[in-house]
């Protein structure tokens, strides 16, 4: 980069931006300042589109032979784990996680690379048997051309490798905006693929506002596919804006998970897992398991353990030992956590611990305290919206199908917990749930072999696993008739 603000990557360049306007990021643990980029224009994004078309028609990166691309996705994770120091303390002072945080999150980003990179060559599509031995008919995965990537705050640089790993193996080229709060290590990412020598204008990125920078990405007739990692209401509009264009959408949204303790379950295990579920990272995985849904005959001892181990955890900087967990990303967001406690409790919700931003050595930051809404109804907003915070409400249930219908009572469907020992319950329960990845006595492990997406209002597609690869292809049957012939179906008059 030749300025300190040229943070905007065109067509192989590091530029700045076309306004000169920048950007201040600071650190939500702190409110310091971690460092200034580009704020993108309309116009940067325009060049950046067109930089991302003319290298997917140039065909520079889509005909690769396959394995090559998949051996550069290797050469990135290589580079990931050389780098990952750097790039986890970039993400800890954007998001304000713990640096333990960033660094386990840096080693999923280096697998979801190996794993693209390994199976980039592994979906060279199918032979047809037409019934005809003169008709050679084959269906062939295609890149879908260029690809528009949103990804939010909370894990910037792992949502953006679940877009750009599987984007190159299948041979697109992109052009990403991070959310605007969290960009460096997007900025990095892209500092990787160009000393890797990915040819110009494969990768593109553009840093800046969602309305301004963010939306042009899912109208612009130049863009093939948009793919968005967001809230619902963002979602939404996205979609909207490409269903004017008929643009293919991938949306990863929001979630409002259960997590379901039976009875007869670890008590111990599930009691820890809880709280990771809903408290790991501030409550802020779109994943997170903000609904305890616990049998009712241990309701009362489970909630009183869950607040006495919640009131017990320590919140920190990315760079603070002690802490366990960190802040929220911005004031405006902990006004609307802070809201939505509120409004959880005024339909009737008791809250057991927390509701408030900690204590005096808290004040510089966003923090916000975890917090138990107990004696929770289905129609309360705390357990209806996506609240994104460190904020578990509790139901309780009876039976295992008053259980899988309080599960199932949400407008989103992304992820939840299933704990008991009886197995037979265990399989009856995940398979009726309408959630996209169930657990079955754990909470938040995912695979990048698996698929990852939502049911419902959580979402359309999925990421990871060979689906993940798939979305960013098209389709193509080649019917070959290797013995042409007159048809007849219009005789010749005459
Ligand atoms: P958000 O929707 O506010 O922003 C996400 C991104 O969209 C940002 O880059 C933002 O700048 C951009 N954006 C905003 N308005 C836009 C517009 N009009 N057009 C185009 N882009 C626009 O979400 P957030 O607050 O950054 O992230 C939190 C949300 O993300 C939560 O709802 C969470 O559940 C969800 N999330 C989902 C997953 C998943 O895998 N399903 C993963 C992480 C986060």
């Amino acid at each position: 980069m030749t300025e300190p603000t040229a943070t905007l990557f065109i067509d192989g360049e590091w530029v700045a931006s076309s306004s000169g306007q920048t950007r201040t990021v600071i650190c939500p643990a702190d409110q310091s300042e971690v460092g200034v980029v580009s704020e993108a224009t309309a116009e940067d994004v325009e060049r950046a589109v067109l930089a991302a078309r003319r290298a997917f028609e140039s065909r520079v990166w889509a005909d690769r032979p396959a394995a090559e691309r998949g051996d550069f996705l290797l050469q990135v994770a290589d580079t990931l784990q050389e780098r990952k120091a750097e790039f986890a303390r970039a993400e800890a002072f954007d998001t304000g996680k713990r640096l333990v945080e960033a660094e386990g999150d840096m080693d999923d980003i280096t697998a979801c690379f190996r794993y693209f990179g390994k199976i980039a060559g592994q979906n060279p599509g199918r032979l047809i048997d037409a019934g005809d031995q003169s008709v050679i008919s084959r269906v062939v995965h295609e890149p879908i051309g260029v690809c528009g990537m949103i990804t939010p705050w909370n894990f910037p640089l792992l949502q953006a490798a679940w877009k750009i790993a599987p984007a190159l193996a299948a041979g697109n080229s992109f052009i990403i905006k991070p959310a605007e709060l969290t960009p460096h290590t997007t900025i990095l990412i892209l500092d990787v693929l160009d000393r890797l020598g990915l040819p110009a204008g494969v990768a593109n990125l553009v840093l800046g506002d969602g309305a301004v920078v963010g939306a042009p990405l899912s109208s612009h007739p130049e863009i093939d596919l948009v793919s968005f990692t967001g809230g619902l209401v963002t979602g939404r509009k996205i979609a909207g804006a490409a269903a004017q264009g008929i643009k293919k959408v991938a949306l990863e949204l929001g979630g409002k998970n259960p997590n379901v303790v039976f009875a007869d379950a670890d008590y111990e295990a599930a009691l820890d897992n809880a709280l990771n579920a809903a408290f790991m990272d501030s409550g802020l995985l779109c994943s997170a398991g903000t609904r305890l849904i616990v049998q009712d005959t241990i309701a009362e001892r489970f909630v009183d353990d869950l607040v006495a181990r919640a009131e017990g955890i320590v919140m920190g900087g990315p760079l603070e030992e002690q802490a366990e967990t960190g802040p929220l990303i911005s004031k405006e967001h902990r006004d609307k956590v802070t809201d939505y406690v509120q409004r959880g409790i005024a339909a009737g919700a008791r809250l057991r611990t927390g509701g408030h931003w900690g204590g005096p050595e808290h004040e510089r930051g966003f923090f916000f305290a975890p917090t138990v809404l107990d004696d929770c109804t289905v129609d309360n907003p705390a357990v209806v919206e996506e609240g994104f915070g460190p904020v578990i409400t509790v139901e309780t249930f009876s039976t295992e199908q008053e259980a899988i219908a309080i599960a199932n009572h949400t407008e989103y469907g992304l992820a939840g917990g299933v704990w008991t020992s009886d197995s037979g319950v265990a399989n009856r329960v995940s398979r009726r749930l309408r959630h996209g990845t169930i657990w079955i006595n754990d909470y938040h492990p995912y695979l990048p072999q698996a698929e990852w997406g939502g049911f419902k209002m959580s979402g359309v597609g999925r990421e990871l696993g060979p689906t993940g690869l798939e979305e960013y292809t098209e389709s193509k049957h080649i019917y070959e008739n290797t013995e042409p012939a007159v048809t007849g179906w219009f005789p010749r008059k005459g």
